[in-house]
């Protein structure tokens, strides 16, 4: 079946209900027909589910249907995106370890590589995504893990992942990682080029509507097995009905993209041809330095958008303030659109320098944009630029 049809169609197994519409397993643990049955399933002899810090239908639902649209062996589910990351470094990693990580990653992800690593003796190296060149100088004889996201967030700088894929092939003992919420399974996957291990945060997209936080770690059933026994002990499962919702959004999660993507294209085109507006990125625009590359990894563009307005901080404020139907929040991947500016909020805390790195110039807004009428979005934007 078409991965579509399998998003769609994956469901838990129907009770004596008979129900059409996956019920809500709302359940702490579940029953033992007989202290046999117990035994055996403590014994890993059988399996079934037993508490829910550890299985339940509802997270068992979403992970298959992740597993299906990536093209991998096992996954967890998670009660947030940073929980996925975090136990895909922590379930893996040991003092002495070392990280080599693209330089554009999500704040909190920086904040482990930078804080709470170096406490645990494991240290990071940052190389900056467009230059392959330089994952090769930053490896050590004691790296265990490259993680990278890719499109980055906001400056939407791509990695190559079919070369990537290709170098680690020389290092079998390091883990490659990738955090691939940007895209979502529907637009790009990583695990056909050699990943092991994919990371999502399904507050993203996958939810799609703002509600709930989640997150996944798909990839290679070796080390899921670890995730396993660290999840299992550190209880940092999703909770049965973020599944449930998340679940559910999965089965619109490919036409969502398809509308996503055509809107961002369309606000990208629009923004580009604007004579208050500096410069625009988006990976499917010809004038994005690694358009052909985009073109080869993923399906569409995406949903970001990120843009330059001419007039630096403060216009970039004044812009965000005349927005009447695009909201200022700092989520992204709602049906509704959305815009923040970076350099006054996410990447406030950081030096001019360091945004300038990842992309991030004061006059940096970015859009997610949503699913309304493209034409709406636009002249939203339109109209702020002409009134800030
Ligand atoms: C939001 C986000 C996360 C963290 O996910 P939460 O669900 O908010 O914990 C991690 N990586 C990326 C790229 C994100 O956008």
């Amino acid at each position: 079946m078409n991965e579509q049809t399998k998003a769609i169609r994956e469901q838990a197994d129907r009770s004596q209900y008979r129900e059409h519409s996956v019920p809500l397993y709302l359940t702490s643990s579940f029953i033992f027909d007989n202290a046999e049955q117990g035994r055996a399933i403590f014994a890993e002899e059988e399996s079934g589910n037993v508490y829910s810090r550890y299985s339940n239908p509802n997270t068992t639902e979403l992970i298959n249907k992740v597993c299906n649209m990536e093209g991998a062996e096992a996954g967890l589910a998670f009660s947030s995106g940073m929980a996925a990351v975090f136990a895909s470094f922590a379930a893996l990693l040991k003092s002495g370890d070392h990280i080599v990580a693209c330089r554009a990653v999500f704040g909190s992800t920086h904040q482990l590589f930078t804080k709470l690593f170096p406490r645990w003796g494991i240290t990071t190296t940052y190389v900056d995504a467009g230059k392959p060149e330089d994952w090769e100088k930053a490896i050590q004889p004691n790296t265990r893990m490259i993680f990278l996201e890719t499109p980055s967030n906001p400056g939407l700088e791509l990695v190559d992942l079919e070369w990537l894929g290709k170098f680690k092939e020389k290092y079998p003992h390091i883990i490659l990682n990738v955090d691939n919420c940007f895209a979502t399974p529907y637009l790009q996957k990583p695990i056909p080029y050699g990943f092991d291990l994919v990371s999502h945060s399904a507050t993203k997209y996958m939810d799609g509507q703002g509600r709930v936080l989640g997150g996944i770690v798909v990839g290679r059933k070796e080390l899921i097995d670890e995730l396993m026994f660290f999840i299992r002990n550190t209880g940092p499962a999703l909770s049965p009905f973020n599944a449930w919702v998340i679940s559910k959004s999965i089965e619109t999660l490919g036409v969502r993209m398809d509308r996503h993507c055509s809107n961002a294209l369309q606000v990208a085109q629009a923004l580009e041809a604007h004579t208050d507006v500096e410069e625009v990125r988006y990976p499917f625009l010809p004038s994005h330095p690694q358009y052909e590359l985009a073109r080869r990894q993923m399906k569409a563009g995406g949903g970001i958008v990120t843009f330059v307005v001419k007039g630096g901080f403060e216009r970039a404020k004044r812009f965000l303030d005349a927005l009447n139907v695009i909201l200022f929040t700092s989520n992204l991947g709602d049906s509704r659109t959305i815009a923040t500016h970076p350099a006054s909020t996410t990447h406030s805390k950081l030096s001019e320098a360091e945004r300038i790195q990842l992309g991030i110039k004061p006059g940096s807004i970015r859009v997610s944009v949503g699913l309304e009428d493209s034409a709406d979005i636009i002249a939203d934007i339109e109209q702020a630029l002409a009134n800030s």
